[in-house]
């Protein structure tokens, strides 16, 4: 058989939080379209997340199976459904939680055997992936769900360590060895880099499981990040492929509005709100699928929109509308009606930032959200909490220029001590939707969302690195 008429069958497998099964969902999808047989490995309880979008493509004529293997809560301790990591809240269900990530070794080599993919494309919280591939002797592909940017500073702060001498936490210290100046502080890395803990020996795991790899698959284009893509390359010595934004393949609404989980408010309800305000009007605040603020945040928060006197969509995942009055400033959702929308629970964000109404994304910086934003051609306010966010929003405010910060100083998942004033919350809002600056960084970064719909357009970059990719499996395989 010739490699034009060899159909390629490719499982992916997604760690099990949103911000993993979202972007491997649609890689799914896009593969698809490539004429690929996709299956995603996933548990009983997230692949729910997908089931409408599945069948909606299946209607379509565009086939994506799912493989089900049991999710160990009961072994280490978790509750019954706990499949998700939006379902942990406290520190001791994260060592739960990694401990049953470390026992899907078992059930992904059945699977394997199950389905009989020509290639495994496997997030890179499943270092022994690489491994198991071996064993059936198909290439494993690794996707971080990060952008290249970060993989690049993740790998400079490997090599060059000085933020460990630094006398105080607060002190900046630059980046060494990257195409730009990028100054972070100590309190600004993750804490399995600023000191050795569980994670540091799963890190490390990480980049050998990497290092031994077919290669790697990014959710980013060339014409973001093209010095990136040339270290991550040259100076790191490692093979990827650039083939996003994958957001960009949720083209119907029901693609947008279906996404992710199940949306807390009528689409319509939120399109007929968007549709009374003007044009770059209104700011979406949206901290990705799992951060919860603590309430004295939230309330400096509340004080800075209403200061501000912008229209905003907020969305809150913290408790109930019961519980929101309780730190809301009193009257502040009477007072708010019709120039602020509060979405308690899961928002439709692409179909949000997709429309002109929205001006600006007051985001902590996780890639995927980022990533929306630029496809968006929306300018960002950044509030990066943890994971790799703190270097996103480098990314954004100092290397891409569309955006301006909070002041946020601490990486932290859980508990944080230091709250940001709304003074200054409000100072980053105006500037985003009212000054000049802001207007600048709009322009920018509608550039950008046109290099990114080029970029999965035939010819355009993502389409073609797609292409070279698939062909030189099919090689392999023929
Ligand atoms: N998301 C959404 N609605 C929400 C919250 C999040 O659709 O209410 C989506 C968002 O569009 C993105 C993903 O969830 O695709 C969050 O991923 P990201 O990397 O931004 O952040 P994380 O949740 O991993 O911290």
């Amino acid at each position: 058989m010739d490699a034009q008429q060899f159909q390629l069958h490719i499982a992916f497998f997604p760690y099990m939080a949103q911000g993993h099964l979202i972007p491997t969902m649609d890689m799914a999808r896009l593969f698809v379209r490539h004429g690929v047989k996709a299956t995603i490995i996933t548990t009983p309880s997230n692949a729910p997340l997908f089931s409408k979008t599945i069948e909606r493509d299946r209607q379509l004529g565009f086939e994506i199976f799912i493989q089900l293997m049991d999710f160990p809560s009961a072994e280490v301790g978790l509750p019954e459904g706990c499949e998700n990591a939006s379902s942990i809240n406290t520190p001791e269900m994260i060592s739960k939680f990694y401990r049953a990530i470390s026992l899907l070794e078992n059930p992904l080599e059945n699977v394997l055997q199950d389905c009989q993919p020509n290639c495994l494309v496997a997030d890179m919280m499943f270092p022994w992936a690489t491994e198991i591939a071996n064993k059936f002797g198909i290439p494993r592909l690794v996707f971080h769900g990060v952008s290249t940017f970060s993989l690049c500073v993740f790998d400079s702060l490997r090599r060059y360590d000085i933020y460990k001498s630094l006398a105080s936490d607060f002190d900046p210290f630059t980046v060494l060895g990257l195409p730009n100046q990028i100054k972070l502080t100590r309190l600004q890395l993750p804490n399995y880099i600023r000191e050795e803990n569980e994670l540091t020996e799963a890190l490390d795991q990480i980049i050998q499981s990497v290092l031994k790899s077919y290669g790697v698959l990014i959710n980013s284009f060339y014409e973001l990040e093209p010095k990136y893509l040339e270290h991550y390359r040259n100076v790191m010595g490692r093979k990827a492929w650039l083939i996003g934004p994958l957001s960009l393949c949720n083209k119907e609404t029901e693609d947008k509005v279906q996404r992710g989980d199940t949306t807390s408010i009528d689409e319509h309800e939120c399109l007929k709100w968007l549709a009374l305000k003007k044009p770059n009007s209104v700011l979406y605040i949206c901290f990705g699928s799992m951060f919860k603020f603590p309430r004295p945040q939230l309330l400096e928060l509340a004080r800075a929109l209403e200061a501000s006197g912008q229209n905003f969509i907020w969305v809150l995942k913290n408790e109930g509308k019961e519980e929101d009055h309780q730190w809301l400033p009193e009257g502040f959702e009477m007072r708010m009606k019709g120039k602020g929308l509060i979405i308690r629970g899961w928002a439709p964000q692409l179909l949000i930032l997709d429309h002109e109404a929205t001006g600006g994304f007051m985001t902590h910086c996780g890639w995927n959200s980022t990533l929306e934003a630029v496809a968006a051609g929306v300018p960002m306010v950044t509030w990066p909490l943890y994971a790799e966010q703190f270097f996103n929003e480098k990314l954004v405010t100092e290397v891409l220029k569309v955006g301006t910060n909070v002041g946020s100083q601490e990486w932290s998942t859980y508990e944080k001590k230091i709250i940001i004033k709304m003074e200054d919350i409000r100072k980053a809002v105006t500037m985003v939707m009212a000054g000049e600056e802001g207007e600048v960084m709009r322009n920018r970064a509608k550039e950008l969302k046109e290099m990114a719909r080029q970029a999965i357009e035939a010819g355009g970059s993502s389409f073609s690195y797609l292409n070279a990719f698939l062909e030189e499996l099919k090689a392999i395989n023929v």
